[in-house]
């Protein structure tokens, strides 16, 4: 399968089925066990990272890219802080529901301004560029392309998320336990840190901090790099 196949699929899989599903697993309605366990795991990146803006103390002075937004899920708080956030995403549903959430908790249309738009045709200039599990979508070598052009809207910083591939997370993905469920429509690529790193270094960034989310159904590394 092509880069640009995967991205149709992707496309077209949040718009419907998908959509369904991830909206409520990034909900706080009545779930399977298994959708509670992944929306618990997301719900502690999301954690993760805004505690690690909010710990820096200059989150309302910041511009914010949040590329491939979901529902808002990070967004939405972000903005609640008084970052100033442009939202964007290839679905159009998840971008919809992502406006109609935002609208209730501010009260306002106004930050984040949401988009459609995949990722890779984002212009612009941001402070900080995040992109939360959506790598997980892509191949690596493809991964390496969105990276690269993150990298290139970010003043300051990105930060990342994806799915590790590691040893045990490999073998879950052959048995079929990794995302499991009757809307599994998608495959799920697992990304070598030392890649992500590899082309974030590539590309002026290094290291800053780290870390990993794991619950039963859900991993994902996080890693926030600055221009070195
Ligand atoms: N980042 C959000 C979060 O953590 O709540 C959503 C994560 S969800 C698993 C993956 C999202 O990536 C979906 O909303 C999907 O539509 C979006 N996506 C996938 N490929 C994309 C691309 N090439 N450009 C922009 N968004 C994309």
């Amino acid at each position: 399968m092509n880069a640009a196949d995967d991205k149709t699929i992707v496309r077209e899989y949040f718009n419907s089925t998908g959509f369904d599903r991830w909206k409520r697993i990034y909900g706080d309605g009545e779930v399977n066990k298994v959708q509670l366990d992944i929306r618990n795991g997301h719900q502690q990146t999301v954690d993760s990272v805004i505690g690690w803006l909010k710990n820096d103390g200059n989150l309302a002075e910041l511009s914010i890219c949040d590329a491939g937004c979901g529902v808002g899920s990070l967004s939405i708080p972000l903005a609640t802080e008084g970052a100033k956030v442009y939202a964007s995403d290839i679905s159009e549903k998840m971008v919809e529901e992502g406006k109609q959430r935002a609208l209730e908790t501010l009260g306002n249309a106004e930050n984040p301004t949401f988009a459609v738009q995949d990722l890779e045709s984002l212009s612009g200039s941001y402070h900080t560029v995040i992109c939360l599990d959506v790598l997980i979508h892509y191949p690596q070598e493809k991964a390496d392309e969105m990276i690269s052009h993150l990298c290139s809207l970010a003043q300051s910083r990105i930060i990342l998320s994806f799915a590790p591939k590691t040893c045990a997370l490999t073998l879950l993905k052959k048995i079929g336990s990794f995302f499991p469920g009757p809307s599994k429509t998608t495959r799920a690529y697992l990304h070598r840190e030392a890649d992500v790193i590899k082309i974030l270094e590539s590309n002026g960034f290094a290291i800053q901090r780290k870390e990993f989310t794991k619950t039963r159904f859900y991993f994902s590394r996080i890693l926030e790099a600055t221009r070195s």
